[in-house]
């Protein structure tokens, strides 16, 4: 493979991206490297490499192999200014093993009140053992941020658009202020992936994806990945080292198969997304439509400004259901599945509602009418939007059904 296709724009970069001849031979792909073991050839070999610790090096299975070293060498192609990435066993294993990376007893923690709720918990909970306290602030609260800040704050997580309610925030003013205040900025860039936003060229040190969601792309996969500049690329590498992280070949061929196809599965879920989200925005039965792609919501125009796409992920408000009707919305739909995660072809219907998790903000917003907090999340698959939106229509016949 030439140089060439890592040169160029996202679409040849997805397809060249990771791909050396020594990892993949003579074939398109690098053949799955299953194993613990590695041999030496020679004492001599097998001395010297116990002082040697860089990347693409065979050494113990523990350190991977070249599978999984073309699929962090390909997120690392695409990820802007990134120096390396750490692959993990699952997008919350990226989310503890970076933030681990950074903190020690005694500091404090910023978490985004937004965060996707294991973050939260871990920040809570986890790491509170640990002599770390977590505080949640308003995302959105750009004026109030710098007060958050004391000699304690060693980081930040940032989330953008939040899990659940897709509020964008402006990450750019976000993690320069965390960088005044000498605070590390960790950014959760699931929805987005480093195809629809920079994170690193926007001023965050540490890019997290779980490769789960967009990667994958087929709901058969757990992964997620941290990428970085060239100090906390190093320091995420010896944390996950010492951590004993590690993901199996296999699963690191399917994620490579996954990122080759990505574009134009996100492109694809992206205008089915937008066309649902305007056909659920002139429904009566919706009062919101929370999908930052859409002219008019909230988010859109920090989400212009900063992203260069968006993905099938957003969240509807209903005007005026109880659990009970949207539960018989969900139940009646054919094409969307009711389960976690999202990035999949398949498309996904979940009830959410944050009210009870929030801590740093009130959730509904203040500004918003009596019983508008009870939120669906959709996550478009491939499927046609004709179809879903039929479909969809099928959740409102069930929801005046007593
Ligand atoms: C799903 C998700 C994760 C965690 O990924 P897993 O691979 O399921 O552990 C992290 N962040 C966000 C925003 C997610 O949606």
């Amino acid at each position: 493979m030439s140089d060439a296709g890592k040169n160029g724009r996202r679409d040849t970069k997805a397809v060249a991206a990771g791909r050396r001849a020594e990892w993949t031979g003579p074939v398109v792909n690098p053949p799955i490297w299953r194993g613990s073991t590695h041999l030496y050839p020679d004492i001599e070999t097998f001395e010297n490499s116990k002082s040697r610790n860089a990347d693409g090096e065979f050494f113990y299975g523990r350190r991977g192999s070249p599978t999984q070293w073309a699929l962090s060498e390909a997120l690392t192609q695409l990820e802007p200014d990134a120096h390396g990435t750490v692959l993990y066993p699952s997008g919350v294993a990226a989310l503890s093993g970076a933030l681990m990376t950074v903190l020690k007893p005694g500091d404090v923690l910023l978490v985004t009140d937004n965060a996707y709720e294991p973050t939260r918990l871990m920040a809570s909970g986890l790491f509170k053992q640990f002599g770390i306290e977590a505080r949640f602030f308003d995302p959105l609260d750009l004026d109030g941020f710098a007060d958050h800040f004391c000699d304690r704050t060693a980081a930040v997580m940032l989330e953008s658009p939040g899990s659940l309610t897709m509020e964008v925030c402006d990450i750019p003013a976000l993690a320069s202020i965390a960088r005044e205040h000498k605070a590390v900025s960790l950014l959760d860039n699931t929805w987005a992936s480093s195809l629809g936003f920079p994170a690193l060229q926007h001023g965050c040190d540490i890019a997290i994806m779980a490769l789960t969601k967009h990667v994958g792309g087929h709901s058969d996969l757990m992964m997620g990945s941290a990428s970085a500049g060239k100090l906390y690329y190093s320091r995420l590498r010896r944390t996950a080292q010492s951590l004993g992280h590690v993901v199996s070949p296999d699963d690191a061929a399917l994620a490579l198969r996954g990122l080759r196809t990505m574009p134009l599965r996100l492109d694809k879920s992206t205008a089915s997304a937008l066309e649902i989200a305007h056909w659920l925005n002139q429904h009566p039965a919706v009062s919101r439509v929370l999908c930052p792609m859409l002219p008019g919501a909230p988010g859109h125009a920090l989400w212009k400004r900063d992203f260069s796409g968006g993905c099938g992920l957003f969240s509807f408000v209903l005007s005026d259901a109880d659990t009970a009707a949207r539960a018989r919305f969900i139940d009646a739909l054919q094409l969307f599945g009711i389960g976690f995660s999202w990035g999949g072809f398949e498309s996904l219907a979940i009830p959410y509602d944050p009210k009870s998790i929030r801590t740093g903000t009130a959730w509904p917003p203040e500004s918003w009418g009596d019983g508008e907090h009870l939120g669906i999340r959709l996550s478009i698959g491939l499927e046609d939007p004709q179809d879903l939106i039929r479909d969809l229509e099928n959740g409102f016949a069930a929801l005046e059904q007593i």
